[in-house]
Formats: C-alpha cells, structure tokens, sequence
C-alpha cells in the first residue's frame, strides 16, 4: 500500500482500514439472492440514517448524479414554472447550473459568500413569485444544507417551514452531501422531498455512491415529467428498489463497505455521532478563533468542516507541504477563496486525537 497521508479534506476524507477492507469481498452477481438480502440490509440501515420510513435510493455515482436526478425527476420543462435554487456558495452555484443545463427554468436567489439562506429571504422570494401574474408557483426549491466551500451551514428547518407555509407544493430538493451523518437531518419529520448525499464526505466510505431519500410526493412528481432520462430515473429506480434490485450493475464493492460501516455508524449511534461532530466542530472553532478568524458567519458555521479565514496571510501550500512531512493534509480555499481562507474536514469517523494532532502540527508551523 502507498504511504498513509491523513485527510482532512471535505472529501474524500480518510478511510478506516477495516472499511477499506470490506471491499475486497468476492464479487456476486447483482440479480441473485446474496445481492438481494444485501440491498434489503442496507436499504433498512440507510432509512434510519436519513430520518425516513420512505425509501432510499443507492446510485452508483458520486453526489453530482443526483443532483441531475433531482432535476430530471422534480422539475419539468415548464418555462414559467421551474425551480427557485438558493445560491450560498460555489456547490450551489453549481446545483444551480445543473438545473440550468437540463432545461429547467431557474430562479437565483443568491447571498454572498459566507453568509447563509435565511428564511425572510426565501420569504420574500416566494412572495416576489406569488404576486407575478405572468409565473406559477415554483416546482421546487433547491437547498445546499452544508455549503462545503465556505463552510455554512444553512437554518433548513427555519427555511422548509417558510416554504410550507407559502407555498405547500413546492417540493424541497436538499442537497446535504458534507452534513448527512454528521448533522441530524429529519427527513420524514421535517417533510423534505429528496435529500442527497454522496459516500466519500460525513458516512466515511470511498467516492462512488451516492443516495437520495425520495419522498411519495416527489416520486408521484417524478411520473407527470418528461424527459426524466434513464440514468437516474426514479420511477426506473423505484421499480427495481421494489425488488432489492438496482436498474444497472452497482459499485457492488462498495456496497460491501457500506454495508459495513452503516453497522458502525449505528453502533457509535447517530446522537453519539452528531455530538462528536459538534465536539470537533467546537474544538476547531476556538482554535480558529484564537489564530485567525472563522470565515462564515458565526452561528452559521458548519459542524462537518470549518473555513478559516487566513487573517495571517499564511502560505497553505507550504503549510500542506509541512503537514505532508507529518502525514496530514488539509485542504486550500475553494474557487475564489483559494489563499484567503483553509479548511478543516472534521467529519465521518475523525476522532478528538486526530483533530488534537492537527491543530498542534498548523500551531508548530505558526510559531506559536
Ligand atoms: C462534495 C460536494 C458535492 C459534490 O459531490 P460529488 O460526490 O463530488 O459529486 C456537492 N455538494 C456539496 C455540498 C459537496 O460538499
């Protein structure tokens, strides 16, 4: 095996040797029934993590996929109708683009970076739409939950409750790909329509799976649409997830891995889990706090990844290259945040002496 370097980058983040292991399994067929009692295991454990009794879907991509899914599926080709995407950062400027090269008419509503979606926002943009006599009501609205590029966490419960009060046939499309098992995310309780995540960022698996609870309302959407595509068609996805099946042959290896690490991660328990994350979220931020300064707004800031805002005007290439010597690696601004801010992963199974030996190898660094 290549050297070990940690990662303590929002994804892919570091792997558990056991975990990595479960992979190397012999293969099976993914029409027999070894597959099938495996899809059903697995699809019992994923419904508890995601909050649902509904379903989830498993699809051999990475969290990019289902964002096209969520388009194709909960969106149709109406141009007065169309999606209201929240825009806080570069991964929902991408979801945003997404909707946009898929045909769907969208609606921006955008916030600097940095700072989060807030519900009087959503509220007015909702109302703006509501009093245009020339546009029905959006199809959708599209929420990053955790903007990974700046490290923000959004009042989702704040804004789903807005969007129902305004406007009750709006799906909610959410993408959570850095927050699921990390944060709590009541997918049935709060009534979100699709929730999206990917397996290399909070579930602490390798790239290449990703999943969606899709609620009844959005698979019933889902049919009433044209031009779903075949990829990442929900009725397709559906049919088959009836069967423990899935439309094509899975990164069944993967699921091997998953299959493992779902039973650790409900073995560790999700309160236990989420309360890690905060504990490694608060730990990071103090240090932050101390040596520079944090990059979102406080309140906002994410319990999975911190963005430090490199008041020092630091190197965090020779920063890297001096973690590197110590066998961690954290990750650089994201787009235009390269060199102004870094960040700190502190999500899947990163432990306390983990965070502990980061921050006192970037302290040597410093001097301090
Ligand atoms: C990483 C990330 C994505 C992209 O996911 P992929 O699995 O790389 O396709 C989307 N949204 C957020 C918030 C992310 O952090």
């Amino acid at each position: 095996m290549s050297e070990h370097i940690k990662l303590f980058i929002p994804g892919p983040v570091e792997v558990r040797r056991d975990i990595l292991e479960a992979q190397t399994q012999w293969m099976i067929g993914h029409r027999g029934k070894a597959f099938e009692s495996l899809f059903a295991r697995i699809q019992t454990k994923l419904r508890t993590v995601f909050y649902t009794q509904q379903r989830v879907y498993l699809s051999t991509s990475s969290g990019t996929g289902l964002w096209e899914a969520a388009a194709r599926n909960c969106v149709s080709d109406d141009p007065d109708a169309g999606v209201l995407a929240t825009v806080c950062g570069a991964f929902s400027e991408r979801w945003a683009d997404v909707f946009e090269r898929n045909g769907k008419a969208t609606t921006r509503l955008t916030v600097p970076e940095g700072e989060p979606i807030t519900p009087e926002l959503v509220e007015a943009a909702l109302r703006a739409r509501q009093a245009d006599p020339t546009k029905k009501p959006f199809e959708a609205i599209a929420i990053v939950h955790n903007e990974t590029s700046c490290g923000l966490t959004n009042p989702l419960a704040e804004i789903v409750a807005v969007v129902k009060a305004l406007s009750p046939e709006t799906l909610i499309l959410v993408d959570a790909v850095s927050s699921l098992g990390g944060v709590k995310i009541e997918f049935d309780a709060l009534g979100l329509d699709v929730l999206l995540t990917s397996s290399q960022k909070c579930l602490g698996l390798p790239p290449g799976l990703a999943f969606a609870a899709v609620s009844d309302r959005a698979l019933a959407k889902a049919h009433t649409v044209r031009n779903r595509g075949y990829y990442f068609d929900f009725v397709e996805m559906e049919a088959f997830l009836r069967k423990n099946h899935t439309p094509a042959t899975p990164a069944i290896s993967l699921m091997f891995a998953l299959d493992r690490q779902l039973d650790d991660i409900l073995a560790e328990g999700l309160e236990q889990r989420f309360a890690r994350h905060r504990c490694l979220a608060e730990r990071t931020r103090a240090w932050a706090k101390q040596r520079f300064a944090l990059f979102p707004r406080e309140p906002y800031a994410s319990d999975t990844v911190t963005c430090v805002k490199n008041t020092r005007g630091i190197d965090i290439s020779a920063l890297n290259a001096f973690l590197a010597q110590r066998n961690m690696h954290l990750s650089d601004g994201y787009g235009a945040l390269k060199g102004k801010t870094f960040r700190i992963a502190h999500m899947a199974d990163t432990t306390e002496a983990d965070i502990a030996a980061l921050l006192a190898a970037i302290d040597e660094f410093l001097g301090e």
